[in-house]
């Protein structure tokens, strides 16, 4: 692990450097606070030695810079003082200090305090990455590993703003497999959700870098695509209708039995300078959908 020191003090840095290198550190000197605080702005290093009194910038300085600013990793922090500034402790702890150590310092109390900020490192990594995964898996829907709605719906509520001031066209495509229940009930629930993967596998293949596609609710997915004309949207809808109609998934039980299935699809579009909400573009579309329904399903239905 990389430590940074910050001493003002030849001698001091010589020796804390050396002591490291003996620990086992990989040891990165600096003289003062200004010069740790250029090397700690890459968020690279996460443990810091620094001595309190130094020209330019002290460790007090060098602490508050740290903590106000908002850096990729939490950053350990280690302040050096002598005997005579043990009463400026309570300040460096104040500023936001892990801990602190008193010159001259015992190598092996050294060694002790580096593995306690270790140890803090180590959790606060843990912790980061159960978050991530819990951000994770808030994000997508389980099954297929789309966008679930709440994820689709705060994207598409970002895109509709963007959309707004660039004044662009923007559309959206609900979809439903006709007769899902169907699926289900003949070929029970293991069935239903690798058809719905296969749906999801197709609407991928089909859209363009910038689309997007989240899972609406049980068989019920959403499509957002980004400067798209209703036109454009909806050759894509009916490709995507084709496409899913002729797909086809192997059930295990017989050699040549296949599944197939069909959806219905609404497509609404705006242009950026027209008022109108996210809600209201997806009922929009909805409506659509169910139009489509309505009038024997497997087609596409347009907002005009
Ligand atoms: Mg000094």
């Amino acid at each position: 692990m990389e430590v940074l020191i910050v001493e003002d003090d030849r001698i001091s840095q010589k020796l804390l450097s050396k002591t490291l290198s003996n620990l086992g550190y990989s040891v990165l000197e600096t003289a003062n606070g200004r010069q740790a605080w250029e090397k700690l702005k890459t968020g690279e290093i996460q443990l810091v030695i620094t001595d309190w009194l130094m020209p330019e910038m002290d460790g007090l300085e060098l602490t508050r810079a740290i903590r106000n600013a908002d850096l990729i990793n939490y950053v350990y922090i280690i302040i050096l003082t002598s005997q005579e500034g043990v009463d400026n402790i309570i300040d460096g702890l104040d500023a936001g200090a892990d801990d602190y150590l008193i010159k001259p310092f015992n190598p092996r109390e050294l060694s002790a305090r580096l593995k306690i900020g270790e140890r803090v490192l180590d959790l606060e990594q843990k912790l980061k990455g159960a978050h991530e995964k819990m951000r994770d898996l808030a994000m997508h829907d389980e099954l297929t590993g789309i966008w679930n709605r709440r994820a689709f719906y705060s994207h598409a509520a970002a895109e509709l703003e963007r959309n707004r001031r660039e004044n662009l066209f923007l559309s959206i495509i609900m979809l439903d497999i006709d007769h899902f229940k169907s699926v289900n009930d003949r070929f029970g629930h293991l069935v239903g959700d690798q058809a719905l993967k296969m749906v999801v596998d197709t609407l991928k293949n089909n859209l363009r870098q910038y689309d997007r596609v989240g899972r609406w609710g049980g068989e019920e997915f959403i499509v957002f695509l980004p400067s798209t004309t209703l036109d454009e949207a909806a050759k894509i809808a009916e490709r995507l209708r084709v496409d899913i109609a002729a797909a086809e998934l192997p059930l295990s039980d017989s050699d040549d039995a296949i599944l197939q299935v069909q959806i219905s699809l609404g497509v609404a579009s705006i242009k950026g300078d027209q008022d109108v909400s996210l809600d209201s573009l997806v009922d929009r579309a909805d409506e659509m959908m169910y139009q489509a329904k309505e009038e024997g399903r497997n087609q596409v239905r347009l907002y005009k």
